[in-house]
């Protein structure tokens, strides 16, 4: 059994999904399909939810906009007879809702969930009917009847138990008599059925929950590019793809800014050692990025990953030095804050951390100077290069902050991992460094077993 998910630009219109089905066909195996909202279609959901209180108007407007959307879709599929009744009444209702949220001037969580699952719910049933039209022996899971989270709705947490009882109960006898289900990533549901979802992006890691739970030996994650890259293409062309990475590179490189692959995803795959694969559903010939549990080499750097917007905060205790209790009580405050903190590094009296500027730093500020000294430095970019060799090759830092001489590093990290060498640095440096980096360490002689130059 196998488990594949298909990103938004992979499902982007009609001829992408006749894609998807073709793909799905040549697999030729059981399978879960997870599908995410069509491209374009959640930014217009948050924008819509954003918007409602304030411009009715203007919310009813993109409602139509996205109703529209869906019915030319379907109507490019040919299947309006089979669906086109459904997208109606999901759209009147949907209209009905934001009415009704404007008169009480308010929107929950719960309703921002609801309002955020109308693009995996309604993209997985337009799949799934045409799937069903075009032959294929497939049927529609709803995926808040399987997937099971607490009610912290829009960053819900899966309950695994749970779930697995979901899995085994109603996911797997419909999988004795269809092929294929297909069913929305992103979306779940509480115990008493009611639906939340799980972060921006979250469809990889439904993907990888479902993947688990099904004992998967294979997740393949579809996308609109070739697969995990040495670094971001956009920033340096000559980018090269990573054949294979193991899960801790992956997931280091995840987090880090690499943004195919949501952070999440592999941690449930790694505990049953389920293979997940990279590829593009618009490059059959692409080999993709092959991410396993065991060490793939020793000695290389695999990537290189960069986030920009990083504020960095200097804190000194005021108090006398070996005091105890001082970085309990600054994690503390950023805790309070819900602000989640990226590179830690520290000294006997003062610790350097690192924000993304989306959290307000104001706040934070305040609680720890009632404690320390606060320096702060805004527009600053992480660079991280990630590998299993860190760890074991001697050399790799002289090399790395040799070919930055010239750069002004502000802070440095070694991860606790020790598969990942962080900087920070000016973000107006930060093209110069990444092609600095890419050409010291992606230029000669690199192991073709593990990466491959792209074709174009
Ligand atoms: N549609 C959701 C989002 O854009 C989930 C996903 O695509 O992974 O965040
Ligand atoms: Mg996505």
């Amino acid at each position: 059994m196998i488990v594949m998910k298909f990103g938004g630009t992979s499902v982007k219109n009609a001829e992408a999904i006749k894609n998807v089905i073709e793909i799905i066909r040549s697999r030729n195996s059981k399978a879960i399909v997870v599908v995410s909202a069509f491209a374009t279609v959640t930014n217009s959901l948050v924008k819509i939810i954003d918007s409602l209180k304030s411009n009715l108007n203007f919310a009813l407007d993109e409602i139509e906009k996205v109703h529209l959307i869906h019915k030319n879709v379907a109507e490019d599929l040919n299947i309006s007879y089979e669906v086109g009744d459904i997208i109606s009444l999901e759209f009147e209702r949907f209209k009905m809702l934001a009415t009704a949220i404007n008169v009480i001037g308010e929107v929950s969580n719960k309703s921002k969930d609801l309002i955020l699952s109308y693009g995996e719910r309604l993209s997985s049933k337009i799949i799934s009917i045409y799937a069903q039209k075009s032959g294929l022996n497939s049927a529609f899971l709803n995926t808040s009847d399987v997937i099971i989270t607490d009610d912290n709705f829009t960053e819900a947490e899966v309950d695994f138990a749970a779930t697995q009882s979901k899995i085994d109960s109603i996911l797997l006898p419909m999988l004795e008599i269809n092929d294929v289900l297909i069913c929305g990533g992103f979306i779940a549901g509480t115990s008493d059925g009611i639906i939340t979802t799980l972060g921006r992006g979250g469809s990889d890691y439904s993907a990888g929950v479902i993947a688990a739970a099904v004992n998967a030996e294979i997740l393949d994650i579809y996308t609109d590019v070739d697969g995990i890259l040495t670094t971001d293409p956009n920033l340096i062309p000559s980018a090269k793809l990573i054949k294979k990475l193991s899960y801790i590179e992956a997931s280091e490189l995840a987090y880090f800014g690499a943004k195919v692959l949501h952070p999440k995803t592999i941690f449930p795959a790694v505990k049953k050692n389920i293979e997940v694969r990279v590829l593009n559903s618009f490059n059959k010939n692409c080999v993709g990025t092959r991410i396993i549990g065991i060490k793939t080499n020793q000695n290389a750097i695999k990537a290189i990953a960069f986030r920009k917007g990083t504020t960095v905060i200097n804190i000194t205790s005021n108090r006398m030095l070996g005091a105890y209790g001082f970085l309990g009580k600054v994690f503390e405050v950023f805790k309070k804050h819900e602000t989640s903190v990226d590179l830690v590094s520290t000294s006997e009296v003062s610790v350097s951390l690192t924000i993304d500027n989306k959290f307000n730093a104001d706040k934070i500020i305040n609680d720890l100077s009632e404690f320390s000294s606060i320096d702060t430095y805004d527009n600053k970019a992480i660079i991280s290069v990630i590998g299993e060799g860190i760890r074991n090759t001697s050399g790799i830092s002289a090399r790395f902050f040799g070919i930055l001489k010239d750069i002004n590093i502000y802070m440095v990290s070694m991860g606790a991992s020790e598969i990942n060498l962080s900087i920070v640095i000016d973000e107006d440096k930060l093209k110069s460094a990444v092609e600095l980096l890419h050409k010291e360490f992606f230029s000669n002689e690199l192991d073709s077993s593990i990466f491959e130059e792209l074709k174009r």
